[in-house]
C-alpha cells in the first residue's frame, strides 16, 4: 500500500489520522517539529497501532529536513496538517502565521514536485467561507476574504494549490474543509491538548469538567439563532480522520483539484453542547453568559452530501460519542500529555 507522509502528524487531528491510515493498510510516516504537540504522543500512537510508526523530526519550512524524509522513504502522498491554528494569536503574529502556514506549504509542495510526488491533501477549514450568506454550506458556497490572518492562510494555501495544479497537472490536490473537530480516540490515549487556556469550546468544556477551569463563558446569547447562541457543525475527530482515508482511496493518483466539506451536516448551538456535555458527565456543567467574541460567525454547518456521494464517506459518530470521548480523554489525562 501507499506510503503517506503526515506532516503535523503528532498533533490532534494528525495523530488520529495516522491511526486510521494504519488501520486501512497505508504506511504513514509522521513528520513534526512539536511546536504544538509533545513527543509523548508517538508512543501512544504506536500502542494503539500495535507497531512502530516511523517518525521524522522536522519543520515543513526546511527543505533539508523534508528531503531527509523523501530520501529515506518512498513517499506516495502527503497529508499536511502542519500549521499554526490560533485565531487570536494570528492577529498578534501575522508574519509567523504566513511564514509557518503559507511558506511552509509552499516549501513542502516544491519538495514534492521535485520528487515527483503528486498526491497532496490539505487541512483546510470552513473558515474559508467567512460569514456565510446561507447555510448549509456546499463546496460551491463562496470563499471569502478571511477576517483574521489564520483564516486567510487557509484561503491563500487553497489558491496556491489550485494554481500549482493548473501549472503541474499531474497533481492531485485535495482540499478538505473541516468543520469543528471534537472528541478523541476511544482508548482515551490520545486527544486534544491545547497549550494554556483553550480557545475552542470543547477543550474548554472538558477542562471545566475536570476542575481545571471554574465555568464556561458562553460568548453571546443574543444571536439570531433558536436559543441565541452560535451554531456549529461539530464532527468527531475519528470520523474526520476516516474522511482522510476515504479521500486518499478516491483521489490518489487522480489529477485535479478535489474539494470536500468534512462535517456532519448538523448544526448545534453552544447551549446544545453544554447540555450534551452535562449529560455525558452526569451533572450540570457551570456556565455564564459573556459578551460576544469578536469575529464569531453566527451559524456555520455543512452540506455533507458531496463527500458522501463521491468518497462514500459520512460521519457516523453521534454527539454523545463526541462528548463522552472528549471527557474520557481529559479524565484520563487531566493535564494532557506529560513528558
Ligand atoms: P495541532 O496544532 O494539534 O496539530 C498541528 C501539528 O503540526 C502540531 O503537532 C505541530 O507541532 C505541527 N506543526 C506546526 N507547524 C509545523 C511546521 N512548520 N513543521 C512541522 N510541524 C509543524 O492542530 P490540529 O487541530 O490537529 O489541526 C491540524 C490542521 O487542521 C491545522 O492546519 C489546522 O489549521 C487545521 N484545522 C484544524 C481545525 C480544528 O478545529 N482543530 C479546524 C479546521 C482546520
Ligand atoms: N465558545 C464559547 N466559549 C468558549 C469557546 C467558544 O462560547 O470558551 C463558542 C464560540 O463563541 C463559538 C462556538 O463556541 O460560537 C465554537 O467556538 P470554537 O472556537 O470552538 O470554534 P469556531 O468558532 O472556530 O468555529
Amino acid at each position: 500500500m501507499a506510503t503517506i507522509l503526515v506532516t503535523g502528524g503528532a498533533g490532534y487531528i494528525g495523530s488520529h489520522t495516522v491511526i486510521e491510515l494504519a488501520n486501512a493498510g497505508y504506511d504513514p510516516v509522521i513528520f513534526d517539529n512539536f511546536c504544538n504537540s509533545k513527543p509523548a504522543v508517538l508512543a501512544r500512537i504506536n500502542k494503539i497501532c500495535g507497531k512502530n510508526i516511523p517518525f521524522v523530526c522536522g519543520d515543513i519550512r526546511s527543505r533539508e529536513q523534508l528531503e531527509q524524509a523523501f530520501n529515506n522513504y518512498k513517499i506516495d502522498g502527503v497529508i499536511n496538517f502542519a500549521g499554526l491554528k490560533a485565531v487570536g494569536e494570528s492577529v498578534k503574529k501575522p508574519l509567523e502565521y504566513y511564514d509557518n502556514n503559507v511558506n511552509g506549504a509552499r516549501v513542502l509542495l516544491d519538495v514534492m514536485k521535485e520528487h515527483k510526488c503528486y498526491n497532496f491533501i490539505f487541512s483546510s477549514s470552513a473558515t474559508v467561507y467567512g460569514e456565510p450568506d446561507s447555510v448549509p454550506l456546499t463546496e460551491e458556497s463562496p470563499v471569502k476574504r478571511a477576517n483574521c490572518p489564520y483564516g486567510q492562510t487557509k484561503v491563500d494555501i487553497e489558491y496556491m494549490c489550485q494554481e500549482l495544479q493548473k501549472a503541474v497537472p499531474e497533481f492531485s490536490m485535495v482540499l478538505l474543509r473541516y468543520f469543528n473537530p471534537v472528541g478523541a480516540h476511544k482508548s482515551g490515549l490520545i486527544g486534544e491538548d491545547p497549550r494554556g487556556i483553550p480557545n475552542n469550546l470543547m477543550p474548554y468544556l472538558t477542562q471545566v469538567a475536570v476542575g481545571r477551569l471554574p465555568y464556561l463563558n458562553i460568548f453571546g446569547n443574543d444571536y439570531p439563532t433558536p436559543d441565541g447562541t452560535c451554531v456549529r457543525d461539530y464532527i468527531h475527530v475519528v470520523d474526520l480522520a476516516k474522511g482522510h482515508v476515504a479521500a486518499l482511496n478516491h483521489c490518489l493518483n487522480m489529477p485535479g483539484t478535489h474539494i470536500y466539506n468534512l462535517g456532519t451536516g448538523v448544526g448545534y448551538s453552544v447551549l446544545d453542547m453544554v447540555k450534551a456535555f452535562s449529560k455525558a458527565i452526569g451533572r450540570e456543567l457551570p456556565y455564564r453568559f459573556a459578551p460576544r467574541r469578536a469575529g464569531d460567525v453566527v451559524q456555520c454547518y455543512s452540506d455533507a452530501t458531496k463527500a458522501k456521494k463521491e468518497l462514500g464517506w459520512s460521519a457516523t459518530l453521534s454527539l454523545d460519542d463526541m462528548t463522552a470521548d472528549s471527557y474520557n480523554w481529559q479524565k484520563n489525562n487531566p493535564n494532557g500529555y506529560e513528558d
